[in-house]
């Protein structure tokens, strides 16, 4: 058993050409927590109906650098964002622990308390692997937090009578 939680994700809308024959093809994205905790992976495979060929990419230091923007785009349109909240009374006492981790993550000073209070107020969202990922981060420095996934964004729904 994985301690990784895989999201699967159809993604009709990201295409390619088959790396066979050309064609065009609809490709799978799946991304994760990966098994060290340290962050989120990415796949895509694409099956071709022309020749058959199914080719899967994993996700290697470099090699979905230029599609991030594009693959991330796909997933929340698809899932939606997650989000993490902490309660600030509960977790008071854990904060520098927190704002430890979050600098520990690349954050700047000042961007390690914008997110400490980002995560105690609203809440950060993400795509599901990114929010579990730091739900995790979060949870092993003791906070307790909630992880809630939305449905797509309501504002963005159309096609209601
Ligand atoms: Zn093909």
């Amino acid at each position: 058993m994985s301690d990784s939680e895989m999201y699967v994700l159809y993604c009709g809308d990201l295409n390619g050409p088959c790396p066979r024959c050309g064609d065009a093809v609809s490709l799978h994205v799946a991304e994760a927590v990966d098994g060290d905790g340290d962050g989120v992976l990415w796949s895509i495979t694409s099956q071709c109906v022309g020749c058959r060929h199914t080719d899967v990419m994993q996700d290697r230091p470099g090699v979905f650098d230029a599609l991030d923007a594009t693959i991330r785009q796909a997933l929340v349109a698809r899932v939606g964002f997650a989000r993490v909240h902490a309660d600030p009374g509960v977790n008071r006492t854990l904060r520098p622990r927190a704002l430890a981790m979050f600098r520990r993550q690349g954050a700047t000073i000042a961007g390690a308390a914008h997110d400490y209070a980002a995560l105690t107020g609203v809440g950060i969202t993400g795509t599901p692997a990114e929010t579990a990922l730091l739900a995790s981060h979060l949870t092993a420095e003791g906070m307790q937090v909630t992880l809630h996934h939305h449905d797509h964004d309501r504002t963005a729904a159309s096609g209601s009578t």
